[in-house]
């Protein structure tokens, strides 16, 4: 799958290990929990991050990013949240939030400390928590404007005016697409995704 990770949050980056989910275009980056871990060694969100073991399946951590998916989606398009997303994102949110501690030092600093569990959980309840900030934020969350693409960015433009989630992934395309169209040249055949 061709990754980027353009969302600018780690909720949208993990959002976007997939792709076109609902369409026969679909890509898949969690192949299993391995790739997960591998997505998130690499992305710069974690420090020096060692899993032992999983405790879930990829399934559910599927499920999870879909739900995340899927209520992005509805807001974005104005539609109502699906009950059964919002219960589950819940759920997920609840114990996200269990293992976290401040606590006071010598020097009477109050820090606050996240005690994230085992395997994958480390990874998982991180983006719990980001998306929830990210939902309560007024950041403007917005969707590429690619026919092909349907990953979320975080618009950080002064102008509000990003439309692709990456000019090299899907600006290049689609202006080219407009570019050939203008020319009345068809490029369906030969379009990569
Ligand atoms: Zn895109």
């Amino acid at each position: 799958m061709n990754y980027k990770a353009v969302g600018g949050d780690l909720s949208l980056d993990f959002i976007n290990t997939a792709n076109n989910r609902y369409n026969q275009f679909y890509q898949e980056l969690c192949m299993d929990t391995s790739a997960l871990v591998n997505w998130a060694k690499e992305s710069t969100h974690f420090i020096d991050l060692k899993i032992k073991g999983s405790g879930i399946s990829i399934e559910e951590i599927r499920l999870l990013r879909d739900t995340m998916f899927n209520i992005l989606n509805s807001i974005h398009h104005k539609e109502d949240v699906s009950r059964k997303d919002i219960i589950l994102f819940n759920k997920w949110l609840y114990e996200a939030h269990r293992g976290i501690d401040i606590c006071q030092n010598d020097e009477e600093k109050v820090s606050v400390k996240h005690l994230d569990g085992q395997g994958v959980f480390i990874i998982l309840y991180p983006i719990v928590r980001s998306f929830y900030h990210l939902l309560k934020s007024n950041q403007t969350i917005k969707q590429c404007s690619s026919t092909n693409c349907d990953w979320f960015f975080i618009d950080k433009t002064k102008n509000q005016n990003k439309q692709w989630c990456s000019m090299q992934l899907c600006g290049n395309r689609e202006k080219a697409r407009k570019f050939y169209k203008n020319k009345k040249i068809d490029i369906e055949g030969v379009e990569k995704w």
